[in-house]
C-alpha cells in the first residue's frame, strides 16, 4: 500500500481560473436523465491488452462508438491503492508503466489525455460522507486506466481523472463512496471503474489458449448470477464464503472498483455484460455497463 505524505494546503479555490469556473459551471448544471452517463465496469487483465488485437480489445473499441461523449471520465482502477481516497487534480495527468518485464511497445505508450482541477474539485464536493483529497503531482493514469482508455477514446482528447482505492476500507465503503458519486453521472461525467472480478496472478498461465481453472468459473459465474440477480448484498458481504472465492480474489485490489459501479447504478437502468472471457486461466475479463443500450 502507498502512503501517502502530501500536503493538503495548498490546494483549493484559489488555484481555479475564470475558465475553470465556466467549465464548472457548466458541469453543475443539472442535464435531463436522458443525458445522464452511463457506467462501465472493465476486466482490463494482462497489460498486453493495451497493444493486442483481440475480441476483448474489439469489444472496447465498439464500446468507444457506442458510448456518449462525456465532459470528463473518473477512473477508478485497482492499480492506485492509498490510505485515504484521492483524486487527481492536475492539468497533464502522466501517463504511469506501473509494471515489469513486458515488451518496451508497452512502456512507449503515451496516452496524453488532459485532467482538470475542475472535476477533481467537483468530485470532492460531490461526496460527503468521507473526505476526498486532491493529488496534484504524485500519481497520473496508471495502466488500470490507458490499457482501456486507448481503446475507448482513442484520441485522449478528453479530461480523464483517477480515484484511487482506500485500502484501509471494506466493500461496504466502496459501494457506499460509489452512491455518492453517481450524482456525477448527471453532469456529464463517466465513471469507468478497470479491475478484474477474478484475479489471481499466482496461478495465472501464459500459454495460449490456457485451461480456466474451475474455481475461477465457479466464482465468475457466482458473480455473473449475483449481478443478474441484483443482489449487491452478496458481492459485497459474501464473496470469500466459498473456497473458489477465495482463490478467486486472493487480494482486493482488483474487486473494489466494482462496487463503485454497482453504488453507482439505479436500480431501473438496464444492466449488461458487455465482455465474458477467463484469460490466462485464473483471469475474469467479464465487463458489464449500467444505462448503456
Ligand atoms: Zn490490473
Amino acid at each position: 500500500m502507498r502512503r501517502r505524505h502530501l500536503v493538503l494546503g495548498l490546494l483549493g479555490g484559489a488555484a481555479m481560473t475564470t475558465t475553470g469556473i465556466s467549465t464548472l459551471s457548466k458541469l453543475l448544471q443539472e442535464t435531463s436523465s436522458t443525458d445522464r452517463m452511463p457506467i462501465l465496469f472493465v476486466g482490463h487483465g494482462s497489460p498486453m491488452n493495451a497493444i493486442d488485437n483481440n475480441s476483448f480489445t474489439k469489444t472496447l473499441n465498439k464500446l468507444g462508438d457506442r458510448l456518449p461523449t462525456p465532459n470528463a471520465i473518473l477512473v477508478v482502477s485497482a492499480h492506485w491503492m492509498t490510505q485515504g481516497t484521492w483524486v487527481t487534480q492536475m492539468d497533464n495527468p502522466k501517463t504511469i508503466h506501473d509494471f515489469y518485464g513486458f515488451p518496451k511497445a508497452l512502456f512507449d505508450i503515451q496516452y496524453p489525455a488532459p485532467g482538470s482541477r475542475e472535476v477533481a474539485e467537483l468530485v470532492k464536493s460531490t461526496v460527503n460522507t468521507t473526505k476526498i483529497s486532491g493529488d496534484e503531482n504524485e500519481w497520473g493514469l496508471d495502466h488500470g486506466t490507458w490499457a482501456v482508455l486507448r481503446h475507448i477514446y482513442p484520441k485522449a482528447n478528453i479530461p480523464v481523472l483517477q480515484l484511487s482505492l482506500d485500502m484501509t476500507q471494506g466493500a461496504d465503503y466502496h459501494f457506499r463512496l460509489g452512491q455518492q458519486l453517481r450524482k456525477l453521472r448527471d453532469k456529464g461525467v463517466l465513471i469507468l471503474a478497470s479491475g478484474n472480478l477474478v484475479h489471481n496472478l499466482r496461478a495465472i498461465r501464459w500459454e495460449a489458449n490456457a485451461k480456466s481453472y474451475d474455481w475461477a468459473m465457479e466464482c465468475d459465474e457466482w458473480m455473473k448470477s449475483q449481478l443478474l440477480q441484483r443482489n449487491y448484498e452478496a458481492l459485497v458481504n459474501d464473496f470469500h464464503k466459498t473456497e473458489a472465492g477465495r482463490l478467486s480474489i486472493p487480494s482486493l485490489d482488483h474487486y473494489f472498483p466494482l462496487h463503485y459501479i454497482l453504488g453507482a447504478s439505479i436500480s431501473e437502468e438496464p444492466m449488461n455484460f458487455e465482455y465474458e472471457e477467463i484469460q490466462n486461466g485464473s483471469i475474469s475479463m467479464r465487463s458489464l455497463s449500467f444505462g448503456l443500450t
